[in-house]
């Protein structure tokens, strides 16, 4: 018997195919098959078939095992990957195998048994049945009235169906597809409102505009009404049987609201969700149904950007400037540019909305790639803009934190029964342990970085790898027993407000609060049912979520943020400020926003309180242009960590001299330390590129990879590129 040789794609960290022999299985493009690699067995992909291989046939090793009842992976999923492989310096096969759900990159578990319904094949003919064939032609009658059989109704045909459907498939008379369970739909729908003229003019816009690529950036501000112009687009673009969304939120969190909003108002259109929260079987499962074309909506965080849909006809990228779209590990990809690319391959529609866009995002539109569509008002008529002040901390003490004024306004909104919320910046702002005598503050023996206090367990925890200990009793430099948390965390925010509003509810959101699968949600309901008078928040809270009995929103302790070494800090401010600002006033009660800073003139708080992103988008991009900073410029950094310092220096000298000498128009700096120096115990260090277009820096970075892949370092260094960085 003579045998096909498979080309294989496996999670191995290897930029290669592997040749296999299909022993005898018959297997398709893009279906998994079990091989043994090394020592382990393996799960991989067909990627492709030939009669040839590189390695003496002889040599060759033949699969275990090909899941050959499983649909395939279609052309589109793999020319995506292999794009993201190849523009983010990440092995194909690694990219392929990753973007598949947890289920099937497994080898043991068995996936759950399959069930079809059956379709008539476009253009099928029932005179194309053999005349004694009576099962097919009872088949094809059944299909003519009936738009698809399953097998319950195929059985109730004839005992003899099976052998009828599958030679009318092998015919093309028919198609199969497969059927999942949990597709829900039906239900009540609920009544849309009337559009107003931006809305109307929004879907216009992306309705009338010829078929093929074309990105909108649909800016509008928080409650102007972007989810409803999603929704109404939806709506045209699966209007008759076929075809199938995208959408992207960037918080898991987010999905649930999503979720009931697009149920309730399409309720005719099979949707599923797809992110981390769901377990390996539900997952699997959604995915399938994405896979299979059945769900029509998918909406999912960033990995479902990946997720085969082979009739999709739009994606939309809510919230697209935001930072959770970039993997910080693995394959280093953004969501949102990967949605693009996807667009760009299938000739689609991409859909970018946000009140803050990213500056990328922003100038494009400017500059005219992008098509621009604004909602520049609130769409509930009564629901004004919050008013925003500052507060200037150089004239208003601080005490524990909170000016008088701050705290006045939280006394008055309390009096009328009204809820408030108190933000703090995530970054920088948790309390460490401080000596008074010696000033020693408690570090972390595994990274750059301090242990923050969590005053109520009595602990101490490293916020970027884990490490805990308890409070030492005292100061072990100095031996003082008067040791201060410092800073305004939430947990000491808390403390603050119980003494100075005793009787107020306050509830303190964040990474520590919400750890427990819902209780998230919890939370919302609590404040929705008015059971909490102040909400003390980390950005958790910017995010999506409408309180309508809130009336102020208080905003703590931002200026580092301001003259952060991270250029994009700035811009991350904002959009978190607007953003949060966005929850205050939303049901008709007129909203308050107190910013307390020591700069209160800052362009920032100026376009801020206009609610101006454009003149703030305007002074941003002018500095960027100055400093030849994203967009002006492409960045890429080359990141290394050892346990070694010596180690990291010699890897990255290595490169950045390989990098001299391959650069055309790249300009490469010298390899130092990132602000994180330490990090999980590993010494950090990292190799800036950048590059006044795409190109240079694409072809420096793939001969770079190939030499640090072969060299003798590359063992012991960890490294990775990361192509249009967000920090560095
Ligand atoms: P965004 O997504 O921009 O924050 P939403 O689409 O959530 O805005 O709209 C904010 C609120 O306004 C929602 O309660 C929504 O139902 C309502 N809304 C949206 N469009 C309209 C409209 N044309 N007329 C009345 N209400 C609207
Ligand atoms: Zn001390
Ligand atoms: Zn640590």
């Amino acid at each position: 018997m003579s045998q096909n040789i498979l080309k294989i794609a496996l999670d191995v960290p290897l930029d290669q195919l592997f040749d296999y022999l299909d022993n005898g299985f018959d297997v398709e493009i893009g279906q998994r098959v079990a091989v043994s690699f090394g020592r382990r067995k393996q799960i991989g992909l067909v990627v492709g078939k030939s009669a040839e291989s590189g390695l003496p046939v002889e040599k060759l090793k033949a699969i275990e095992h090909a899941f050959s009842d499983e649909p395939a992976l279609d052309k589109p999923f793999f020319r995506l990957l292999k794009f993201c492989a190849d523009y983010y310096h990440y092995p194909y096969g690694q990219a392929l195998l990753s973007a598949l759900p947890g289920r099937l990159r497994q080898t043991e578990r068995a996936v759950s048994r399959k069930q079809f319904v059956y379709r008539l094949a476009p253009g099928a003919e029932a005179a194309s049945i053999p005349g004694r064939k009576i099962v097919q032609r009872r088949i094809f009658a059944a299909l003519e009235t009936n738009d698809a059989l399953n097998e319950t109704t195929l059985a109730e045909i004839s005992a003899g169906w099976r052998k009828a459907v599958e030679e009318m498939l092998s015919l093309g008379l028919l198609q199969a597809s497969e059927v999942l369970a949990g597709l829900r739909t039906g239900g009540e729908r609920l009544a849309a409102p009337e559009l107003n003229i931006e809305q109307t003019q929004a879907i216009e816009a992306i309705c009338a505009a010829p078929s093929g690529f074309k990105p909108w950036l649909l800016y509008g501000i928080t409650g102007s009404g972007k989810t409803e112009v999603y929704i109404r687009l939806i709506e045209r673009f699966l209007h008759g049987n076929d075809g199938q969304v995208l959408v992207l939120v960037p918080e898991i969190n987010l999905t649930p609201q999503l979720e009931t909003r697009f149920r309730s108002r399409l309720p005719h259109l099979p949707l599923v969700s797809l992110h981390s929260n769901l377990n390996e079987g539900e997952r699997l499962q959604h995915w399938r149904l994405a896979q299979s074309g059945q769900a029509r909506i998918v909406i999912g965080t960033r990995l479902s950007v990946f997720a085969p849909m082979p009739l999709l006809k739009m994606i939309v990228v809510d919230e697209e400037h935001d930072a959770s779209y970039k993997q910080q590990d693995s394959m280093r990809y953004h969501a949102r540019d990967v949605a693009l690319v996807r667009g760009q391959q299938l000739g689609l529609p991409v859909v970018l909305g946000s009140a803050t866009p990213a500056l990328e995002t922003w100038h494009n539109a400017e500059s005219g790639k992008y098509g621009k569509l604004a909602l520049t008002n609130r769409a509930v008529a009564q629901a004004a803009l919050p008013e925003i002040r500052c507060i200037d901390t150089t004239r208003n003490a601080l005490q524990d934190g909170l000016t008088q004024i701050m705290a006045d306004a939280l006394r008055e909104r309390l009096a009328r029964g009204e809820q408030s919320l108190l933000f703090i910046n995530r970054r920088g702002y948790s309390p460490v342990l401080l000596c008074s005598a010696c000033h020693w503050i408690a570090p972390c023996m595994r990274c750059s970085a301090r242990l923050v206090v969590h005053l109520r367990q009595g602990r101490l925890r490293c916020h970027h790898c884990g490490h805990e200990q308890k409070i030492p009793p005292a100061c072990p430099s100095c031996g003082n027993t008067d040791l201060h948390p410092t800073g305004h965390g939430t947990q000491r925010l808390e403390q603050t407000l119980a003494a100075l509003l005793p009787g107020a509810r306050v509830l303190r959101v964040d990474r520590d609060s919400t750890q427990r699968r819902h209780a998230l949600s919890e939370i919302l309901d609590a404040v929705h049912a008015n059971e909490v008078d102040i909400l003390v928040g980390t950005q958790m809270l910017a995010k999506g979520h409408d309180f309508p009995n809130l009336t102020l929103v208080g905003v703590i302790d931002t200026d580092s943020a301001l003259f952060s070494p991270d250029f994009r800090a700035a811009e991350r401010l904002f959009s978190q400020l607007m953003q949060v600002a966005g929850r205050a006033g939303r049901a008709g009660k007129p909203g308050e926003v107190l910013i307390q800073t020591a700069f209160p003139d800052h362009v920032l708080f100026n376009a801020l309180r206009g609610h101006d992103f454009p003149v703030f988008a305007g002074s941003l991009l002018q500095e960027r242009e100055i400093m030849q900073f994203p967009p002006y410029s492409y960045v890429a950094v080359l990141k290394a960590e050892a346990n070694d310092y010596a180690l990291v220096q010699r890897f990255l000298k290595y490169a950045a001299d390989s990098a001299h000498g391959l650069a055309q128009k790249v300009m490469v700096y010298d390899p130092v330390r990132p602000q994180m120096e330490r990090l999980k115990g590993m010494e950090r260090g990292q190799l800036l590129m950048h590059a006044s277009q795409r190109a240079p820096l694409q072809r420096l970075l793939h001969a770079l990879v190939a030499l640090l892949r072969a060299h003798p370092l590359n063992a012991k260094v960890r490294w990775a590129v990361d192509v249009d960085p967000l920090e560095f």
